[in-house]
């Protein structure tokens, strides 16, 4: 795709234009002397400072069609914002102007890009504005839906309430297995998943428990408190009872665990579970596990190439939910290929049947590493009516059966521009996945691809400290664990 941008202004980068681009044009590239059927054109002037006065055009061509929008003016924001949102407000309202007459449909999610809705909300609660306040700036100045809009502030509203007492020197601790047992179709995730690879594994975990040591020292001289541990992937069931047992014994020697820290294990794959492994993570101290199917239909994992079957996910379903676990997560994904609304309703009536406390909504979302282009075009449908259908109707579903959404974030070329979002049973939240999500609090990673969030004590900054992302580099680099930039940071950030 060519894309121009003329943008006098010094709020905006080339990548703000790209993402708002893929809002309509998922998946492209962008190249200046592209010449495909699709093109972008962005003009973007501060006209007078003063009274923040701004003028965007915006011209869009798909094949033979075109269309341009325009803003001139000052915008009047329904809430006191800064600057910069003078500048994304004049180009959002005019790509959506022209987006709307160039392909006939809205945009869920308004011109909202690169800033988390649910962060955006809180941030306004917080400071005193109402729910309804934070509904009408959703809608009226970001332009998102009605229903949107309401999911933010209602799972804001809940994070309001998990996060009431989460201190600030509270932290999260992530620990990352990135093996699979075999690569599905969708997956944009870097994990090992063959034979030959898989023998990197225990050289992997030596690296990571000396990484878990040294981390676990951090943070003592940091002075903070683990309040949630996470360990995800890739799959770490993929280990065996031994390296599970060996793992968790390097992370509860090296941090201290006591009965109100959120210690989840991330099962994943069904095909990986069994009664050892749980029993292993469970001697441990673990409280939450995930298990996911992404679907219950055969049909649909074989398209997706999932190499496991529902029947797999139903035993290890069983066999998790009957070992008194404190809470149970599934996760599932609209929008995948060959899933219908009945296959899709009914993987939904599958995971709230079982009893599962958390049931996390994703929507696919196709990412250049991921092979399931190859099943054909329409993938990267920005309107998507069925996997929007599906998120929708979860929501709606999952509600009726006591469920509430605690957690939600937006990914780059999801079809329908739809979101992910992680429901609950009243109480069963997972702290971990709204302290990262929202990077409201600082979250050490270990582990080959992972990536430490110091966050300051006022949330405007963050130094991130990420490791190799491939096992291979991460095993043949040593990146330390960055002590000191961590104090150097919160020494200048108070
Ligand atoms: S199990 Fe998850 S991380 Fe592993 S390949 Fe499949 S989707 Fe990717």
């Amino acid at each position: 795709m060519k894309l121009q941008i003329d943008n006098r202004t010094r709020y905006l980068n080339d990548y703000y234009f790209q993402t708002m681009c893929l809002l309509y044009f998922p998946g492209e590239k962008f190249k200046a002397d592209d010449s495909g059927e699709n093109y972008a054109y962005f003009y973007l002037d501060e006209t007078d400072a003063e009274t923040k006065s701004f003028k965007s055009i915006v011209t869009l061509v798909s094949g033979d069609k075109r269309a341009e929008g325009t803003f001139n003016g000052t915008y009047e924001p329904t809430i006191p914002m800064n600057d910069e949102f003078y500048a994304m407000n004049a180009v959002g309202k005019a790509f959506l102007q022209a987006g709307r007459e160039l392909f006939g449909f809205e945009l869920p999610w308004g011109y909202i890009t690169g800033l988390r809705p649910v962060k955006r909300a809180k941030y306004y609660l917080d400071r005193g504005h109402t729910p309804e306040e934070v509904i009408n700036l959703f809608t009226t100045d970001y332009e998102v839906s009605e229903e949107k809009s309401t999911l933010s502030v209602e799972t804001a509203l809940i994070q309001q309430k998990m996060l009431a007492d989460v201190k600030e020197n509270d932290c999260g601790l992530y620990v990352s297995i990135p093996f699979c047992p075999t690569r599905c179709d969708y997956c944009s995730f870097v994990s090992y998943s063959n034979a030959k690879l898989f023998k990197l594994i225990p050289d992997y975990l030596e690296k990571l428990m000396r990484d878990i040591r040294a981390t676990g020292e951090m943070i003592k001289t940091l002075g903070m408190n683990v309040r949630s541990i996470y360990i995800g992937g890739g799959t770490p069931s993929i280990l065996d009872p031994v390296q599970i047992n060996r793992l968790l014994s390097c992370i509860s020697e090296s941090v201290e665990i006591n009965p109100s820290t959120e210690y989840t294990f991330e099962g994943g794959r069904p095909d990986t579970i069994t009664r050892d492994k749980l029993l292993a993570v469970k001697a441990n101290g673990v409280g939450r596990i995930s298990i996911n199917p992404q679907t219950t239909s055969d049909l649909v994992l074989e398209n997706i190439g999932r190499k496991h079957t529902a029947k797999q996910f139903f035993g290890a379903a069983s066999l998790a939910l009957s070992m008194g676990f404190d809470s149970v997560n599934a996760d599932l994904i609209a929008g995948l290929p060959g899933d219908t609304r009945d296959s899709f309703s009914k993987s939904l009536e599958d995971v709230i049947g079982l009893g599962f406390s958390n049931i996390t909504v994703h929507t696919l979302s196709i990412k250049n590493a991921a092979n399931i282009r190859f099943i054909g075009d329409g993938f990267y449908d920005p309107q998507g009516d069925f996997a929007r259908n599906s998120v929708n109707y979860a929501r709606a579903r999952l509600n009726k059966a006591g469920y509430n959404p605690y957690y939600l974030y937006r990914q780059k070329n999801t079809v329908g521009n739809a979101e992910n979002t992680g429901y609950t049973l009243p109480g069963k939240e997972n702290l971990y996945n709204v302290l990262m999500m929202e990077e409201h609090s600082t979250v050490f990673a270990c582990g080959a691809g992972s990536i430490t969030k110091f966050v300051s004590p006022s949330r405007e900054d963050i130094l991130r400290h990420a490791y190799p992302k491939y096992p291979f580099e991460y095993l043949s680099e040593d990146k330390g664990i960055g002590l000191e930039e961590a104090l150097e940071f919160f020494n200048s950030k108070g």
